[in-house]
């Protein structure tokens, strides 16, 4: 943290990062008052070498040759021993605040064939079992034309507007598919054999502990959803585990940063449950800009009821524009006006 001192003085209201170098600045003075020069100094007697190694096991910050000196010279370190822990408790809960309140990058990317950001809605974009791909609503509905640009006809568009694969007609060769994609490592495809088994459909037997063990499988491969039914396995007592709830706060958080909107509205309820106002607006916030419509709606309850502000209300409207911006299309717009299945916002 080098941020200058001036920059704090100078705002009347201290941005996190001042906040976070005040706390490194006394941290760090803290931990040079008690070994200036040598970490193997005796704190106690004053001896000075390399079986010096006997260290506070509080801080960590200071080093005695034995038992003895250390207990002896407890009294006078204990004050500074306990403002250091104190001190860098506080200093791990800003560090973990700052990163868990940042807005993660769109979680399903951009749409292969036309490069717009796919919508966070579901109905809005596609999952192909063929080759892998995400694919936006627009161009799932765009239709097919041929080199001489004219239009093929109904059946070229039961084919991947990707890999030109045509779609499986049965339930048997999708499932025949997604194990291949879930062979391949696909995290899509191992998070969705999770919902299978979880949910005992589309011929996978009922079996939690499979659906949890392929849910982290795609956690660990980048699946930010999955951190979030983890999160709901612990929180619930679903799925054959006992009730965690801060075992679901800590799934719940990982998705959350990762960018899954689910997992971050959950955070925001949470807060709000226990009375945390501000942290929960926080959350619905990022949401709204990752473009969770039950978040907008959720502030726009809190408004009503006084919970928030009109400014915390224009403030998420002015996210959600935000996020249509980067996502709203013409070839989206024809395919939602043309069917309700390709609604994307
Ligand atoms: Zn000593
Ligand atoms: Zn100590
Ligand atoms: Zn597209
Ligand atoms: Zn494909």
């Amino acid at each position: 943290m080098s941020t200058p001192n001036k920059v704090c003085k100078d705002d009347a209201s201290k941005s996190d990062v001042c906040v976070m170098s005040d706390v490194t600045d006394m941290l760090q003075q803290l931990s040079t008052a008690d070994n200036e020069d040598s970490m193997s100094v005796c704190a106690n007697c004053g001896k000075e070498g390399s079986d010096v190694t006997n260290s506070c096991n509080k801080c960590n910050q200071v080093k005695y040759c034995n038992a003895a000196c250390k207990k002896k010279h407890r009294h006078k370190h204990k004050k500074h021993c306990e403002e250091y822990v104190r001190l860098a408790a506080e200093n791990a809960a800003e560090l973990h605040d700052i990163e868990l309140f940042k807005q993660p990058p769109s979680q399903h990317g951009d749409c292969p064939i036309c490069f717009i950001q796919l919508p966070a809605l579901d109905s809005g974009r596609r999952y192909k079992t063929c080759c892998g791909k995400v694919i936006c609503s627009g161009c799932t509905y765009a239709p097919v034309y041929d080199n001489q640009g004219n239009k093929l006809d109904i059946i070229k568009q039961n084919e991947c507007a990707f890999c030109r694969a045509v779609a499986p007609k049965t339930n048997e060769e999708m499932i025949k598919r997604e194990k291949i994609r879930v062979e391949a490592n696909d995290a899509k495809a191992i998070y969705n054999q999770g919902i299978y088994y979880s949910d005992g459909i589309d011929g996978y037997p009922q079996d939690y502990v499979k659906a949890l063990e392929l849910y982290h499988r795609a956690a660990e491969l980048g699946c930010a959803n999955a951190y979030c039914s983890i999160g709901y396995a612990y929180d619930t007592g679903r799925r054959a585990l006992e009730v965690d709830k801060k075992k679901a706060n800590h799934y719940f958080e990982l998705g959350a940063m990762k960018g899954s909107a689910m997992a971050r509205y959950n955070l925001g309820i949470k807060e709000m449950n226990a009375g945390n106002v501000d942290r929960a607006l926080k959350h619905y916030m990022i949401a709204v800009r990752s473009g969770h419509n039950n978040s907008l709606q959720t502030i726009q309850q809190l408004y009503s009821n006084g919970h928030a502000t009109k400014d915390d209300y224009t403030k998420a409207l002015q996210l959600y524009q935000d996020y249509l911006g980067e996502i709203k299309s013409k070839q989206r717009d024809e395919a939602a006006a043309a069917d309700d299945q390709y609604c994307y916002y």
